[in-house]
């Protein structure tokens, strides 16, 4: 899959995508990155890319002529396989269910906004979707372009490497994972549940499950509140 990612700080995407899975996906050839630099959209001597909100306001906005281009300059025709999504802290909010969506893409545009926002007509006629990573306000689009890269990426066919990893992992059943534990199985006294240790494949599998039921119940109570509605 391909990510586009368009910002006015193509370092800041130096270090994210160089690490662990992304980096092996990425010289695998299973995910692709182009970091756009919005400034080269620009067509003044100061390479401007943000003005002051009509109406008065504090700050600045990213304005809509640099991100156009930008858009139809690296998509001049959109298709159905192609997303734009900007991100948001007014957008709707990213889950693993949107991750798998994306997933499906062959690729990925995601705009970064800073200073006060981006001007409106972004969102209404450029962005397929608004989206947020969470109810916070974050100073720009990158780490959530980051997180989203990194979210969708990894379901991405073969990254894994197991294709089952992902699938037993938190939100694909609508539970949180289960809690895990590795060596020793005595740690400072506290001990590894018997169970996994005792060998028996299925019952570990039954008390994996409950205990998944039980810290979401303990720690998301709204995941299976969800499940049954
Ligand atoms: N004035 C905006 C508001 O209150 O909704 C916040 C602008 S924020 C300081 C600058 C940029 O950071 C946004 O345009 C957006 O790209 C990004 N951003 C901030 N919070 C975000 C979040 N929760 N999810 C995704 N992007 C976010």
């Amino acid at each position: 899959m391909k990510f586009h990612v368009l910002t006015i700080f193509p370092e800041f995407f130096r270090g994210p995508f160089e690490h662990g899975v992304l980096q092996r996906a990425r010289q695998a050839g299973l995910v692709e990155i182009c970091i756009h630099d919005l400034r080269n959209w620009t067509h003044d001597r100061h390479r401007t890319v943000d003005d002051r909100p009509f109406g008065g306001g504090e700050g600045m906005l990213l304005k809509p002529e640099p991100i156009f281009e930008a858009v139809e300059a690296i998509w001049p025709i959109r298709n159905a396989k192609q997303r734009v999504a900007l991100l948001s802290a007014q957008g709707r909010k990213f889950n693993q269910a949107m991750a798998r969506e994306y997933s499906a893409l062959e690729e990925l545009l995601l705009i970064c906004g800073r200073y006060e926002g981006v001007d409106e007509r972004v969102a209404e006629h450029l962005a397929d979707d608004e989206i947020s990573i969470g109810d916070y306000v974050l100073s720009g689009g990158e780490l959530a372009a980051a997180v989203v890269v990194d979210a969708v990426a990894r379901l991405g066919a073969g990254v894994l490497g197991n294709e089952c990893s992902a699938a037993v992992e938190s939100f694909e059943n609508g539970l949180l994972d289960c809690p895990q534990w590795t060596r020793p199985a005595d740690f400072r006294g506290w001990k590894v549940p018997e169970v996994l240790v005792g060998g028996n494949h299925e019952e570990i599998r039954r008390w994996r499950n409950e205990a998944a039921r039980r810290k979401t119940a303990r720690l998301r109570p709204d995941l299976l509140e969800r499940e049954l509605k």
